[in-house]
This record gives structure tokens, sequence and C-alpha cells, in this order.
């Protein structure tokens, strides 16, 4: 049993010695992704369960390594946050996602994803507000997604920055919900103006009592706290069904429309143009 022990751990090793030496590779390569073209935007319709109306996109980032081909972000987005990439990557999509929507014919809103690097950079406000002026997009269009983990670092100074970034007129989403340490005392502390279900309770909601309880909870939270709570992850119809019953306001997830380059949406698409 001990040999076998051994042997394990030794497999165990060299694993992980090439997901370090993977990590440092990739973290390379993310320095010069944006410069070399590799990064490129996706959306994915938000929608409002009441009319099916596409009401805006969630933006998405895809990165197309020359040799490795599409990296997921769930890989890369954790590497460039660690190495401080993020900012750099992060401003970029912020100027081409603010400067796509500003020319869409209809006021849809935006939503961008943003780290916790970004949160607590000290010109991350200032970068919005030049980012705003400078693509003319209402400010009122653009809603920042943040997940409760990138508020504890410095949760003071997290605050500070979410405050001034209301006080430029955007708004701010609880991106994740449910899936962090203490999601009901970070609602409590943090100005937040919509919630957002993660996919893995939503995909759960027609199959799991449990977990179809939950989401009724936090449906009755965003009402009693007057804030809208969006779905994502929605998949099948059976799990917007629940979400229509239980009056949720609005919903994301491959049902409705998978993350796509725009072009997808300012086609003609069952006679309708969604932008
Ligand atoms: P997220 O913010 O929770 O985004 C939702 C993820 O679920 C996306 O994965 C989306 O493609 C996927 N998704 C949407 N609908 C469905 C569905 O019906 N079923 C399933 N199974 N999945 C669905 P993606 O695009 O791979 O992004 C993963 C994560 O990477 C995002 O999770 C977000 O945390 C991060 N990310 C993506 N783009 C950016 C970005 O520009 N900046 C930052 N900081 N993070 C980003
Ligand atoms: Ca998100
Ligand atoms: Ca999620
Ligand atoms: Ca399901």
């Amino acid at each position: 049993a001990k040999s076998e022990g051994r042997g394990t751990y030794r497999f165990f090793e060299a694993r992980m010695g090439m997901e370090v030496r993977d990590r440092r590779l990739l973290e390379h390569d993310l320095r010069h992704a944006v410069a070399r073209g590799e990064m490129h935007l996706v959306y994915q319709p938000q929608t409002d369960v009441g009319s099916g109306a596409v009401t805006g996109f969630e933006v998405l980032l895809r990165w197309k390594h020359p040799e490795r081909g599409l990296v997921s972000p769930a890989v890369f987005i954790p590497i460039a946050e660690e190495s401080d990439a993020i900012l750099q990557i992060g401003e970029w999509v912020l100027r081409e996602a603010c400067r796509e929507a500003a020319s869409w014919h209809k006021p849809l809103s935006l939503a961008v994803n943003v780290s916790a690097v970004q949160i607590h950079s000290p010109h991350f406000v200032g970068l919005l507000h030049e980012v705003l002026l400078q693509t003319g997009l209402a400010p009122g269009r653009l809603e920042v997604e943040v997940t409760e983990t990138a508020l504890i670092r410095d949760p003071n100074r997290a605050l500070l920055t979410l405050r001034q970034l209301k006080g430029l007129g955007l708004r701010i989403a609880m991106d994740d919900f449910g899936t962090g340490y203490s999601s009901l005392s970070n609602l409590r502390s943090f100005p937040f103006d919509k919630i957002k279900i993660d996919g893995s309770f939503v995909r759960a909601v027609d199959s799991n009592e449990q977990t179809a309880a939950i989401v009724r909870s936090v449906l009755g939270l965003g009402r009693g706290l007057g804030l809208p709570v969006l779905a994502e992850g929605v998949e099948t119809e059976a799990e917007l069904s629940f979400l229509t019953a239980e009056h949720c306001h609005a919903a994301q997830g491959y049902l409705m429309g998978r993350p796509s380059p725009i072009e997808a949406f300012s086609q003609h698409t069952h006679g309708e143009v969604a932008i």
C-alpha cells in the first residue's frame, strides 16, 4: 500500500510540474495575446422572461491561441489575474465592447465581467469614465458584473469603487450569486442593482427539489430587496417554465442564445434584428 501511495504521489507531482510549466507558458503568451490580435469578443443575449424580448448582452472574452486553439476563459482569466495581465486585457474588453454597444440601433444594455484586480486598481474608475466619454455609450446602458470574491480582498476599497462607478451612472450586478461564502451579507454591504443566479443552480431547478427551493428563495430575496434577478445558464424549456412560473425577471443561456460574434445578432433572424 505504501509503494502504491508513493507511486501515486510521484504521478501527481509530475502532473503538477507540467501544470506549472503550462501556466508559465500561457502566462507568457497572454501578455502578447491582445497585441497579436488573438482575442475576440462574443455576446450572449439576456432576455426578459415575461415577454421573451432581448434586453441586452453579456460580453464574453475568447482567446484563440495560435497553437492550442480556443482556450477557455475559465482557464486563462485566473492566470491573467495572477500576473496582472488582466488589467491590459480588461481595458481592451471594455473599450471594444463599449464601442460596439454604442453603435447598436437599439439602446440595449451591455454587461461586462470585471475581475478583482480591476476593481482594486486605482485607475479603474477613471478608465471607465474615459471609455464612456470616448465611445459615447450612455452610462445607464452599462452594467458591471462583479463576483463577491472580487470584493473581499479589500472590502472598504471595493465599496468605494462601486459607489464611484454608480456615481458615473452605471449599474452593478452581483455575478455567480450563491457560489460565494457570504452572499447575503455581501448583498447588504455593497450597492448591487441586480442579482445573477449562478448557472449551477439554474440547471438543477427542474430535477432537484432542494435547488428549486433555493432558487425560489433567491427570487423572493430579490423581490424583498427590490432587486431584479437574472438566471444564467438556462438550457431547457423546463428550466425556463420554472423561472416564468416563479416570476424571475431575466434569463440568459443556450436556450435563448449561445455566446456568438455580434454579427449573428445584427442579421435578420426570424424577421427580427436583435440589435
Ligand atoms: P460567467 O460570468 O459566469 O459567464 C457565464 C459562463 O457560462 C460563460 O462561460 C458562458 O459562455 C456560459 N454559459 C452561458 N449560457 C450557458 C448555458 O446555457 N449552459 C452552460 N453550460 N454554460 C453557459 P465562458 O464564456 O466560458 O466564461 C467563463 C467565465 O470566464 C465567466 O463566467 C467569467 O467569470 C469569465 N470571463 C469571461 N469573459 C470575461 C471577461 O471579459 N473578463 C473577466 N474578468 N472574466 C471573464
Ligand atoms: Ca458574468
Ligand atoms: Ca456563473
Ligand atoms: Ca435542468
